[in-house]
């Protein structure tokens, strides 16, 4: 027992933590957060310093947490799909007899039945495929939601263990936002613009071509650092302002649309957050106003994480009504 304290002691003694005047240069990102930095710290040491504290532990499990979020709703969306298609065999099984102990032994079984049952599941095969069509939009969303928070959280873990380690997570971290915002696009592109595929195509060309031009541009080291936070801010904003083309366009095509009011409120509640967080992000506030007081607790990143997810949330909570009611209500003319 008293070993392991040893062994624990030494530890602590052999990779403290420090002041922000004692980092290496290529760490120097916030100088209003004093205290409590890990500095070239082995893998296996920053790994398990996710469950101890400093000033990055929030900011690893805020994002962690965000990312075991978006995989239980794209896991419960997965299982309430199979569970629709279950409900459906079950039901299509029994239609014809209306008996589920009836045996569906062909020589049992007359043959306008055995017909009809064909029919409705090859009817079923048409409809599934049909949402299997209308639902990788939603998913494509989900994933580019993962990748961003789980890439955010292991920059966060691991960008203390040398200098291109830290360089490459945080391009990632930059590369995550981008394809988060770039898949963002595709549920609301694809479902409000389905019976005008060209202007899916032109939307999300545009979207991912600006992406790209934003990934190459925060591939050149120089815009990594803290110098460049407005930069990198203003560059995220421009793709999410592009949105605002199609926004428009669609409230001008779909003004009478029941849906309307629904999905502008949820999109707008995303907009709103995605700026707050981004507000917070660049001003460095509150601990700009009291520094060292925010440390462990309450800094503006940990403020800029929470106010991504609530804005991810947002736009699922929209990104689901714009399937459901595409689903129901399929594009006439295609
Ligand atoms: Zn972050």
């Amino acid at each position: 027992m008293k070993n392991k304290k040893n062994i624990e002691r030494n530890k602590r003694e052999k990779y403290p933590l420090i002041s922000y005047q004692e980092l290496p240069e290529y760490m120097k990102d916030n100088e209003f957060i004093l205290n409590y930095y890990r500095a070239n710290w082995p893998l296996k040491q920053a790994f398990f310093s996710i469950f101890s504290w400093h000033n990055e532990t929030l900011n690893v499990w805020t994002h962690l947490i965000g990312f075991i979020l978006f995989m239980v709703l794209t896991i419960a969306n997965a299982e309430h799909l199979s569970q629709i298609a279950d409900f459906m065999t079950m039901f299509i099984r029994n239609f014809p007899s209306g008996d589920p102990n009836i045996s569906h032994n062909s020589k049992c079984v007359p043959h306008f039945v055995l017909q009809g049952e064909t029919r409705l599941i090859d009817q079923n095969l048409q409809m599934d495929s049909a949402t299997n069509e209308a639902t990788w939009p939603f998913y494509v969303f989900l994933v580019g939601a993962m990748f961003c928070l789980l890439s955010s959280s292991i920059c966060h873990l691991f960008s203390c263990h040398s200098q291109k380690l830290n360089l490459f997570l945080v391009q990632m971290d930059y590369v995550g936002i981008t394809i988060m915002i770039i898949t963002s696009f595709f549920p609301p592109m694809y479902y409000i613009f389905q019976c005008s595929p060209h202007w899916q195509i032109v939307y999300l060309i545009g979207i991912t071509i600006l992406g790209i031009c934003t990934i190459i541009t925060l591939l050149f080291p120089v815009f990594s650092t803290g110098k460049y936070r407005s930069f990198r801010t203003g560059l995220f904003m421009s793709m999410g302002c592009f949105g605002l083309f199609p926004a428009i366009h669609a409230l001008v095509v779909n003004w009478n649309d029941p849906m309307r009011n629904v999905t502008l409120a949820y999109e707008s509640a995303m907009a709103l957050c995605y700026i707050i967080g981004a507000i917070f992000y660049v001003s460095r506030v509150p601990e700009k106003w009291r520094p060292g007081l925010f440390d462990l607790v309450g800094h503006s990143h940990q403020i800029f994480h929470t106010f991504v997810i609530f804005g991810a949330l947002a736009h699922y909570g929209a990104a689901r009504i714009f399937l459901e009611y595409r689903t129901r209500f399929r594009c006439d003319n295609r």
